[in-house]
């Protein structure tokens, strides 16, 4: 068996993090190294899919709750507008292959798409 994602065990409570949200299915807690002024990871449960093309092609209700969840954490740490990323593959920064969403708001410059 594969080594648990460092999501799972933050899921499993084994890791810590602040836990900002929680259904069955999708948690969020702050990243460790926050690049907006909220920065929140939304990320299923399972770890069944590595990135957000898997998840899409396997559990598109599951990706869809991921989006709602973050317009809800969106509306409540920020004025409801947010940035919304998914990297997908090494070469794009993907570090942790247990799929996530970034979800980046609170005061975002306009026009870039990076956080430089
Ligand atoms: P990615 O590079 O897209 O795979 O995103 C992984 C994210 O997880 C990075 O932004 C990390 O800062 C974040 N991260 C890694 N370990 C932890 C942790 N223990 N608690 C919260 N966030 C974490």
């Amino acid at each position: 068996m594969a080594e648990p994602s460092i999501f799972t065990r933050i899921i499993a409570r084994e890791v810590p993090a602040t836990i900002v949200f929680e259904t069955d299915r999708v948690i969020a807690f702050n990243d460790i190294a926050p690049q907006a002024p909220v920065h929140i990871i939304v990320t299923p449960k399972t770890e069944r899919y590595r990135d957000v093309v898997e998840l899409a092609a396997g559990d598109s209700e599951l990706l869809a709750e991921l989006v709602s969840t973050a317009r809800t954490l969106a509306d409540e740490h920020a004025d409801g507008e947010f940035r919304l990323v998914f990297n997908t593959g090494a070469s794009a920064g993907q570090t942790v292959f247990h799929v996530h969403a970034h979800v980046l708001a609170g005061g975002l410059g306009e026009g870039t798409l990076g956080s430089e």
